[in-house]
């Protein structure tokens, strides 16, 4: 294409909520087969709320919110807002946790008013030798497959509650992903997320169980990646997070959410700027138009 023609695209890319970091991008953007979709934010709202505690026996749900909304309050991960605003509504103001540390893809910690607190997944428990009871296990298991996510929280040494959170599917993202099929792509979703939860949401959006890759550390989203290309695939790779900077990098072409992270944004070749996933099907159309392969 002539470099007006790229200028033309990348204009008429602006007006789409596209933003285009080089004419170069245009290229990798038209090539693409198989488009990687982080969940969490990018083909949900990410904006989660806590629709139940479950406490085991003996445990106050009052604690769970107080010392759980206590350890989740300095973070920024949607999980972690749900329950300190669900705490804070709650209870009013929350005590200061002390030596506060997330730990990605698995959960937070902290000591809040003496107490060792964790809170995340299944995982972290069992890094830390806790095992869950049986009541608790099947909180879980029953509120993971209501499709919903659902974290633990444990403290001195002992786990005492599930936590019941949800989140929603875009609305637009169910046409996003139809269109990106339209237009030859493979979707595939890409989550740290528990199993059924993904599978949910993968169904709810129209991508196969088997283009499901669930329970991924964040260190772990680039492998995916990786082995997608390796695989002969040109993949671009739609995220939102800290965590999907990486992958976002590794791939043929990075769409970061312009409701994400700096760190997203950053790693991206493009970003759709109004966080709507039906703006991704628009690059690739724009691209392959501007670059002549289509009309
Ligand atoms: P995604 O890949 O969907 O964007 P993340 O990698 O951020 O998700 O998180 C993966 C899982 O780790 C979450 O579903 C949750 O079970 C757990 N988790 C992560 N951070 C927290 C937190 N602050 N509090 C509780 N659980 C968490
Ligand atoms: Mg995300």
């Amino acid at each position: 294409a002539t470099p007006t023609a790229l200028m033309v695209g990348t204009g008429r890319g602006a007006q789409l909520g596209i933003l285009i970091k080089g004419p170069e991008v245009l290229e990798s953007t038209r090539r693409v087969d198989t488009v990687v979709l982080d969940k969490t934010g990018t083909v949900t709202t990410g904006r989660m709320s806590l629709l139940a505690v479950h406490p085991a026996e003996g445990t106050d749900a009052t604690d769970v919110l107080r010392l759980a909304g206590a350890v989740e309050h300095p973070s920024e991960h949607p999980i972690a807002r749900a329950v300190a605003d669900a705490a804070r509504e709650k209870l009013g103001t929350l005590p200061v946790p002390e030596d506060f540390a997330a730990v990605p893809g698995l959960g937070a910690q902290g000591v809040v008013e003496g107490h060792a607190v964790l809170i995340g997944r299944p995982r972290l428990m069992a890094d830390w030798s806790l095992t869950v009871p049986g009541s608790l296990r099947r909180a879980l298991d029953r509120a993971e497959a209501a499709g919903r996510t659902a974290v633990l929280a444990a403290w001195d040494g002992e786990v005492r509650a599930v936590l019941e959170i949800a989140d929603t599917v875009k609305e637009t993202s169910p046409e996003a992903v139809r269109r990106l099929r339209a237009l030859g792509l493979r979707p595939v979703l890409l989550t740290g997320d528990n199993e059924a939860v993904a599978r949910s949401v993968a169904h709810e959006v129209g991508i196969a169980p088997d283009d499901v890759f669930a329970e991924v550390l964040p260190q772990d989203k680039v492998d995916v990646v990786k082995r997608l290309q390796s695989e002969g695939r040109s993949v671009a790779m739609v995220g939102d997070g800290v965590n999907d900077a990486a992958a976002l990098a590794q791939a043929d072409l990075g769409l970061a959410m312009g409701t994400g992270t700096d760190a997203a944004i950053e790693a991206g070749d493009l970003t759709l700027v109004r966080g709507d996933l039906r703006a991704a099907a628009d690059a690739v159309r724009l691209a392959r138009r501007t670059l002549g392969t289509i009309r």
